[in-house]
């Protein structure tokens, strides 16, 4: 069977202004000077941005460099078209070495296994790969340990596949108000770095978006943002006021429609467990938004929503694919008029900071929640402030 009509949209929609990512990747990196580097993190499908779009438009800008998890979003990138060094952080199958070969993508290593399989596989193709080697200097998470390193280094003559190309770690409280941890594990990072003999060769990295914004001093050879390329800040809403630099641009913006308006008398309980109950006569909007669409069920009688310019209260529980809106101050609200859940309307805005904070949670993962559960729509806020005019 086949179909005549184009595939109808969804009544959810995020958008996503390109010329946002682009402008906030040209203020860090002149934030963070010129001599260095710049890697933009595109895992989780860019926080929710839509890996392939995000990093074409970071591309754009002037970005040679770019971060996913796994090796199969790698390719991806590839095969779209995108130049410049991709790395994978989080290891790889045995059976699929030869792909780093295949698709020019840099491994970044944190066991011996995978040091021993690469290093086969590059003997075997009569080739040499760079790989970047994973410490883990205070963040509990992946890498070898720092004193691991001195053997690692001796030992790395075992591996003749391998070019070792850079040392990175990861900090886990670069954005706090107190730089001094993080300070002092930078330290531990240069004294690992150090356990090379060919420091002039090895690209050390460490400082994420919390670390270039607020320790600039860590920034090492390159850093590794993603957060502030979407227009936040690691801190959340007080990052604004302590960024030094240009202010960011938020890139992705979330909306959907009323579907329903209606009067409800005084004592009604609205949505599943009634844990909203009106007291008085009381003008509801329902939206074709739930948990399903990343709209938390945490967001029950906590979140707003911006209607005619107006913020409107989400009353009761949120539901698997709806959510009811108090309008019953808000005038004129019709089936089909805009709401805008993240990003600005009229004069209002909602921030992903905010809806964090009624979530319980911090702005990565309301970008990720919106932005992988809804249809993504590609804008330039330039074109549109173009049309408006
Ligand atoms: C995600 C990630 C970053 C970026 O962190 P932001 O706080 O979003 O800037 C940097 N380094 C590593 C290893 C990461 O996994």
């Amino acid at each position: 069977m086949t179909y005549s009509h184009s595939f109808p949209e969804s009544l959810n929609k995020i958008f996503i202004d390109s010329s946002a990512l682009e402008t906030n990747f040209r203020i860090l990196q002149q934030q963070v000077g010129q001599d260095i580097r710049v890697m933009a993190m595109v895992k989780a499908d860019a926080y929710g941005h839509g890996m392939i779009q995000a990093a074409h438009s970071f591309s754009r800008a002037g970005c040679t460099r770019f971060a996913v998890t796994e090796i199969q979003e790698g390719i991806e990138l590839r095969q779209t078209g995108i130049v410049g060094q991709i790395f994978v952080l989080l290891g790889f199958q045995y059976a699929e070495a030869q792909l780093f070969f295949d698709y020019d993508l840099t491994p970044v290593i944190f066991d011996y296994q995978s040091l021993d399989g690469l290093s086969q596989v590059a003997v075997n193709n009569n080739q040499k790969i760079a790989v970047h080697l994973k410490v883990d200097c205070g963040m509990g998470r992946l890498g070898f340990m720092p004193a691991e390193l001195p053997t690692l280094m001796a030992r790395l003559d075992d591996f003749p596949g391998i070019t070792l190309a850079g040392i990175m770690s990861h900090f886990p409280l670069a954005d706090a108000p107190n730089p001094l941890p993080t300070l002092e594990m930078y330290q531990r990072f240069q004294t690992a770095c150090a356990t090379s003999n060919q420091q002039d060769l090895v690209l050390c990295h460490i400082a994420n978006s919390g670390a270039a914004l607020y320790c600039p001093e860590t920034c090492g050879d390159m850093v590794r943002l993603g957060i502030s390329l979407y227009g936040y800040y690691p801190d959340g809403a007080i990052g604004k006021d302590r960024n030094r630099g240009e202010q960011l641009i938020p890139a992705m913006s979330f909306t959907t429609q009323v579907i329903q308006v209606k009067s409800v008398p005084p004592g009604t309980g609205i949505s599943y467990g009634h844990t909203f109950v009106t007291d008085k006569e009381t003008r509801i909007a329902v939206l074709p938004v739930g948990y399903a669409d990343g709209f938390l069920r945490a967001l029950s009688n906590k979140a707003q929503v911006l209607i005619k310019g107006q913020r409107a209260r989400i009353l009761g529980r949120v539901c698997m694919n709806l959510c009811m809106a108090d309008i019953t101050d808000i005038p004129g609200v019709e089936s089909g008029d805009e709401v805008v859940i993240l990003g600005s309307q009229g004069l209002e805005t909602i921030t992903a900071d905010e809806i964090a904070e009624w979530m319980g949670t911090i702005s990565y993962e309301v970008l990720c929640l919106f932005g992988n559960n809804n249809e993504r729509h590609s804008i330039k806020s330039e074109e549109k402030n173009i049309e408006r005019k």
